[in-house]
């Protein structure tokens, strides 16, 4: 048995897959558009003291057209979820989807019995690549939300995690 060649094209678009991949994982472009308090949050990991444009995601764009992340960031009501799904079917691929706060992840405090208005979590109609919990998560813990979803993009750990022991 001989051993079979990699034709070198097959190497390249490996090669281009992944410079493609580091491209996007540092310059995504959330939308803008909030739900509620935590999209507070979301717009101070943008000013100044936190300086969002450290990590290449400062571009916030006004249409879904020019987004590739959408950041659920505060109370999906049922009122306003087909609203949410429209502006993600909107946005080109690829794109993905960070929830922000108790209220994106799970439905938050609005969780209780005969609550009739609130959807309980985005992932109930988004397929979301980030939890970060809180309520409201701080401006860091967003841009730690969107260093994991760079790494989940690239494939690679840009550090290793220190877990508290
Ligand atoms: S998680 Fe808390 S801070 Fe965020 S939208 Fe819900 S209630 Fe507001």
């Amino acid at each position: 048995m001989g051993t079979e060649k990699v034709p070198s094209s097959i190497i390249q678009f490996a090669s281009l897959d992944k410079l493609l991949a580091l491209g996007r994982a540092n310059s995504l472009w959330p939308m803008t558009f909030g739900l509620a308090c935590c999209a507070i949050e979301m717009m101070a990991a943008g000013a100044g003291r936190f300086d969002l444009a450290r990590f290449g995601a400062e571009v916030f764009r006004p249409s879904p057209r020019q987004s590739d992340v959408m950041i659920v960031a505060g109370t999906i009501t049922k009122k306003m979820a087909p609203a949410v799904k429209t502006l993600y079917d909107q946005m080109a691929e690829p794109k993905w989807v960070i929830a922000m706060g108790n209220c994106a992840i799970s439905g938050g405090p609005f969780k209780f019995d005969k609550n009739y208005s609130v959807v309980e979590g985005a992932d109930q109609f988004l397929p979301v690549d980030v939890y970060i919990p809180g309520c409201p998560p701080r401006p860091e813990a967003l841009i730690e939300g969107i260093l994991v979803l760079e790494e989940k993009i690239t494939g690679k750990r840009r550090w290793p995690r220190v877990v508290p022991t």
